[in-house]
């Protein structure tokens, strides 16, 4: 019962491609940066303020619906359902409420179809079953810009931290296994770790947020549960004894909730973000031939 998706005719036309409007003119110069940036310095608002970390909520694109910046399903959920619009590949968004702020701020100012391609839901159906969704995605220019420069931003204030961690002696840390503290360079813990305890998450250059990722490890060895087969176990000496005897002292890799300590990662999605855009734009550009 798959819905056919097909473009309906108020699509973005070829007048995005010849540059005519807005989105398209906004890469089209050198002032690109400049033109996308302004808007990015948001307004303040009702639960909006600059920075994410400072916003507690997330508002709707379209109206006064918040949710908090965790429940960022529950808003995709309500702009479908209430607004008819679907944002793709969202989670490739670096800073997803600067994100929607944007656009909030964008779709004020300009009608929907400036921006979105209308995709017919059931196009095959009788026109009363038939549904028009709105599309946002970075095959339009504007978006793929704001989608870059979040990334780059996010990529940029990680280096920082990265290179702060790096250069910082006053690191304090207590060994996971045998309780020892360690003052001085985050490295110092990490090798003991690994060289004491066979225990390696990687080099000390490749992590950020160092602190906080030995918080989340510790916290799940407090819960009783093993770093690599994730299985709970009744007492401290049993969950040791396992990790120890099947050589479970490790990180488990398929354990997605550690990617964003490992700088590698913000790379890898910045090119990633780039492979996904020619993909989706030669769907988009097939569909309208
Ligand atoms: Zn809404
Ligand atoms: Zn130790
Ligand atoms: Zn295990």
């Amino acid at each position: 019962m798959a819905a056919p998706l097909t473009q309906g005719p108020a699509t973005r036309g070829e007048e995005d491609v010849d540059g005519k409007r807005r989105g398209a003119r906004v890469v089209s110069n050198e002032d690109s940066k400049d033109c996308i940036l302004e808007p990015l310095s948001l307004p303040e608002g009702p639960g909006g303020t600059t920075t994410s970390e400072a916003s507690p909520s997330v508002p709707c694109i379209f109206c006064e619906e918040h949710v908090p910046a965790t429940e960022q399903d529950k808003l995709l959920k309500h702009m479908i359902i209430e607004h008819k619009i679907v944002i793709a590949d969202v989670k490739l968004v670096a800073d997803f409420p600067r994100y929607i702020l944007y656009w909030r701020k964008r779709f004020a100012e300009q009608p929907i179809t400036d921006f979105c391609s209308v995709i017919r839901i059931n196009s095959t159906a009788p026109l009363e079953e038939q549904d028009n969704y709105f599309l946002l995605c970075d095959v339009l220019p504007e978006d793929r810009v704001l989608r870059e420069e979040l990334q780059k931003r996010r990529l940029r204030e990680i280096l920082e931290q990265q290179q702060q961690e790096r250069n910082d002696n006053s690191f304090r840390g207590i060994c996971m296994f045998c309780n020892e503290e360690f003052l001085g360079n985050r490295s110092v813990l990490l090798n003991h770790m690994a060289r004491e305890h066979a225990f390696n998450i990687g080099l000390p250059d490749n992590i950020v947020n160092c602190s906080e990722f030995l918080r989340t490890l510790q916290k799940k060895l407090n819960n009783l549960q093993c770093l690599y087969c994730e299985k709970t176990f009744r007492d401290k000496n049993t969950l040791k004894d396992h990790m120890r005897k099947k050589q479970h002292r490790r990180i488990n890799p398929k354990n997605r909730e550690y990617d964003r300590f490992y700088v590698i990662n913000y790379l890898v999605s910045l090119s990633l973000h780039s492979k996904f855009d020619c993909i989706s734009a030669n769907k988009i550009s097939l569909r309208a031939i």
